[in-house]
Parts: C-alpha cells; sequence; structure tokens
C-alpha cells in the first residue's frame, strides 16, 4: 500500500482554523490585531515569493503585515534604523528578516539587532539559546512546522530513531533538538556523512533538507518510514523536492510531497508565533 501523505494545506488549514477563533476573541476584547513586519533586502525571486506569500497570507487572516523592500545594495546602518523602529514600534509584534542577505551585510550583526520578543522566526542568539536549554521562545518556522507534520501523523517520536539530513540553522539544528525534547534518538547527517543511504536506511523518521533534487532514493527508505522532504528546488519551472517520492511512497509509511509538504505551514507556522508574540503584549497592557 502508498505511503498516506502528510498534506501541508490540510495541517496549515486546521491550525489556521485554531487561529481564526482566537483572533476574533482577542480583537473582541481588546480592539487589536498581530503585527507583523518582513523586511526583504534585493529582489531573488524565491524570496520575493515567499514574502508575497507571507503578505496575502497575513492579510487573509485580518493581521497587519507591513513589508519594507529595501534595494540589494542597502547599507547595514540604514537597515538596523529600521529594525530599530520596528523594535519600538507598538503595533509590530513580529520582525522578520529574509534570508539570505546580500554578502556586504553581516547576517548576525543583523539579527542580533532584533528585539528577541519580537523575533518570531527564532533566528536571534537568545531564541535558539532558549531552544537550546528547553526554555519557552520562538523556533524557526520551518523546523516548527515539521515538528507540527509529524504530530499530524499521530505516531509516537518517543524511542524513535529520526535521522536529519541538514545542519542548517533553519532545519537540521533546531529540528534536532526539538525531536530530543520529544526523546527521539538523532542522527544529524551532512555533506561530509559517510554511507548515508545504510544510515537513512535504519530511519524511523527521516527528514530531508538538502536542496538537491531526487537525492534520497527510494531504497535508502526503511518499510513503513515517516518522511518528510524539507528540500524545494525550480526546475523547469515546477518545485522538486529531495526525495524520489515516487519510489519513496511504495516503501514508507507516510510522506509529505512538494510542493503542497512542509512549504504550505511555514507561514502558518511564522503567523502562530506572531500570535504568540501578540497575546504576550496584550497580556501586559
Ligand atoms: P542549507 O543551509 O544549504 O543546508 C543544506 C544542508 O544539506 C547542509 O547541512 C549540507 O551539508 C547538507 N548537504 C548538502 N549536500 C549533501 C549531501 N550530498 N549529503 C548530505 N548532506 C548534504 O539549506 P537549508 O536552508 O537548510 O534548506 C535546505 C532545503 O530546504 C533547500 O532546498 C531549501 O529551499 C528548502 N527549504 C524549504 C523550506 C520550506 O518551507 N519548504 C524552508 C526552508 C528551506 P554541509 O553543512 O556539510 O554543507
Amino acid at each position: 500500500m502508498p505511503a498516506k501523505l502528510i498534506k501541508g494545506d490540510e495541517v496549515a488549514a486546521r491550525l489556521r482554523e485554531e487561529m481564526a477563533a482566537e483572533l476574533e476573541d482577542l480583537y473582541e476584547e481588546t480592539g487589536r490585531v498581530p503585527g507583523l513586519a518582513v523586511i526583504i533586502v534585493g529582489e531573488e525571486p524565491a524570496s520575493l515569493s515567499y514574502v508575497t506569500n507571507i503578505e496575502k497570507s497575513c492579510v487573509s487572516l485580518g493581521f497587519n503585515v507591513q513589508i519594507h523592500r529595501l534595494p540589494v545594495d542597502v547599507a547595514e546602518g540604514e537597515l538596523r534604523r529600521l529594525i530599530d523602529e520596528l523594535n519600538f514600534n507598538s503595533k509590530i509584534d513580529g520582525i522578520m528578516v529574509q534570508l539570505p542577505l546580500p554578502e556586504h551585510l553581516n547576517t548576525h550583526v543583523i539579527l542580533e539587532a532584533l528585539d528577541p520578543e519580537k523575533d518570531v522566526d527564532g533566528a536571534h542568539p537568545v531564541n535558539m539559546g532558549k531552544l537550546f536549554s528547553d526554555e519557552k521562545g520562538y523556533i524557526p518556522s520551518t523546523a516548527h512546522s515539521i515538528m507540527r507534520m509529524i504530530e499530524f501523523t499521530r505516531q509516537p517520536l518517543y524511542g524513535k530513531s529520526a535521522v536529519l539530513i541538514g545542519r542548517s540553522n533553519i532545519v537540521g539544528k533546531p529540528l534536532s533538538l526539538l525531536m530530543l525534547r520529544r526523546n527521539a534518538s538523532l542522527t544529524i547527517c551532512h555533506s561530509y556523512t559517510e554511507d548515508l543511504p545504510a544510515i537513512c536506511r535504519e530511519a524511523d523518521i527521516l527528514v530531508a533538507a538538502i536542496g538537491k533534487p531526487g537525492y534520497v532514493k527510494g531504497d535508502w527508505i526503511k518499510p513503513g518510514a515517516i518522511v518528510i522532504d524539507v528540500g524545494v528546488t525550480q526546475i523547469d519551472g515546477k518545485m522538486v523536492g529531495d526525495v524520489d517520492f515516487a519510489a519513496a511512497r511504495s516503501v514508507a509509511g507516510w510522506i509529505s510531497p512538494v510542493p503542497g509538504g512542509v512549504g504550505p505551514i511555514t507561514i502558518t507556522m511564522l503567523k502562530w508565533s506572531t500570535l504568540e508574540a501578540f497575546k504576550k503584549r496584550i497580556a501586559g497592557l
């Protein structure tokens, strides 16, 4: 039997329903809505399209959303001044800086300029530290989304063997900490890992976040495994994942498609965190 699909739209729709009900109650109580500011530098097509989708999605849920589009050669000082303004703007609960930034900008310096209380995409070192030390903080939206997808399968994580391919700050590293919290046993793989297929064959949960289309083959999958394909590469105008979907689906128990897997949930989780920041702000008024 082919693997069951983990459909991002379905997972995201459930989360949006929960948020919509809460937003309505909060608006009735306070007359306020959550505010999210997104900063994008330059015109890289994938980033522009992601930010446009954030804008549409926030508007449809009644958020106050501001998109700050800056030229590719913006000076670091100017970008930092904008972040300072947004840090002090009482109508803005969350700020996200779209990455990657152009090379002349120091990404660490820019992310450290964010107020950690408004860093809803979990990019500030304070929030990374909280994740490391099991404290409540903001989590990178992609890693957060992957956890929601695994919850959707209703399969327990404890005691399971999870293999993550990719060790980036937005996927592999934060996800490994989230999975450890749930008592999974982790193997994190990267470009220096030897015999990746053999490691993958032991995985009850396999997450591929590489950025190499079709890299993970069907015979790398353990029968019945949960397979989450994070990778997105554009080929001839089509989005292609890291996993050979057709071959993997015939072996796995659950699998997420590309497109229609992680992507739709990521923006929802960004809004989720912005709503959390908003609730904290109005609780403190
Ligand atoms: P990244 O920073 O480029 O990281 C890629 C990781 O893959 C690195 O850790 C790299 O290892 C590892 N890798 C590369 N070649 C490998 C190989 N042959 N074997 C094993 N590991 C290998 O990328 P990212 O930002 O995490 O994103 C990964 C993919 O996910 C991209 O396709 C991106 O577009 C997609 N993505 C999708 C969403 C979504 O919402 N759907 C969100 C974020 C990212 P080294 O560390 O050794 O270089």
